[in-house]
């Protein structure tokens, strides 16, 4: 009697697997084998594992522009300096120690930069090599002495420096050097006593004359590639425009200075110092 009973209940089970593959294979949700469960297990730890180690060190995909004016002070300075005010943005002034000392007019515009809570006044050396590039960097003490001497001069509380005439970066412990040669011991020696160097992802070029050579709508597409690409700034996402101060003199430049900002605020980027730079 048991064991009838208990076929007829192996034949009611055994139909019942039949009918379900039959009728409702579709909707069965396939169960992986016990070896792939495990692969999964492990994976999804391994992901839970990585997820955690990796959080605090996510990149940083925040789209910052550094606005770095260059040469200053200098006829232009102080329209670049209105121009920041009325907007109320931050900018870097990376100045000339030997051009405050041309005359008054140029003492009080650096003066203004350096008084003004918006703006970071640093180092672009003192004699801005003389424009004798080579002959400058021959002599990496002579270049520490040549920044030495503007930091004392304009009392600088800061030690980020752009180099004159060349695109090298010291940044924490990342570096990139010019493709011109002779700037690299130099570089290396003002990093060894403290200083941080700045180059740029893009420059807004200028004639001889100080005329601004892309227009407003061509540099803001060059920025809008690069900052979208990861690998086109020296840190990705975080651009620093390069700028002379003597594009800005005349008022027609400086109203295109006013359009690239809006330009820019449009885009939605974040501006910053250069002392708030990632140092990493
Ligand atoms: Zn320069």
């Amino acid at each position: 009697m048991f064991a009838s009973y208990y076929l007829i209940m192996k034949n009611l089970f055994l139909g019942l697997i039949n009918l379900c593959f039959l009728g409702c294979h579709s909707n069965v949700p396939t169960i992986p084998a016990k070896d792939t469960i495990s692969t999964v297990i492990q994976d999804t730890v391994i992901q839970k594992v990585d997820s955690v180690v990796s959080k605090p060190t996510m990149p940083d995909t925040a789209h910052v522009i550094y606005l770095t004016f260059d040469d200053g002070p200098l006829i232009g300075t102080e329209n670049v300096i209105e121009v920041m005010n009325n907007f109320a943005l931050p900018a870097t002034m990376f100045m000339v120690g030997k051009h405050t000392q041309a005359d008054k007019e140029m003492q009080n515009s650096f003066l203004m930069a350096y008084n003004d809570n918006l703006l970071q006044v640093s180092s672009h050396s003192y004699s801005h090599a003389n424009n004798r590039y080579r002959l400058f960097y021959q002599n990496p003490q002579g270049v520490l002495e040549d920044f030495n001497k503007s930091a004392a001069l304009l009392h600088l509380q800061n030690k980020d420096a752009r180099l004159p005439g060349r695109n090298t970066w010291r940044v924490g412990s990342k570096q990139r050097n010019d493709p011109a040669a002779h700037s690299q011991q130099a570089a290396d020696l003002l990093k060894e006593n403290g200083y941080s160097l700045f180059g740029w992802d893009i420059e807004w070029q200028h004639y001889d004359n100080g005329e601004p050579i892309q227009t407003v709508s061509q540099l803001l597409r060059m920025i809008t590639n690069a900052i979208q690409d990861s690998s086109r700034c020296f840190t990705p996402h975080k651009l620093v425009l390069l700028s002379h101060d003597q594009m800005f003199a005349k008022k027609e430049n400086k109203e295109k200075l006013i359009e690239l900002i809006n330009g820019l605020k449009a885009k939605g980027y974040r501006f910053e110092l250069i002392k708030n730079y990632p140092r990493g």
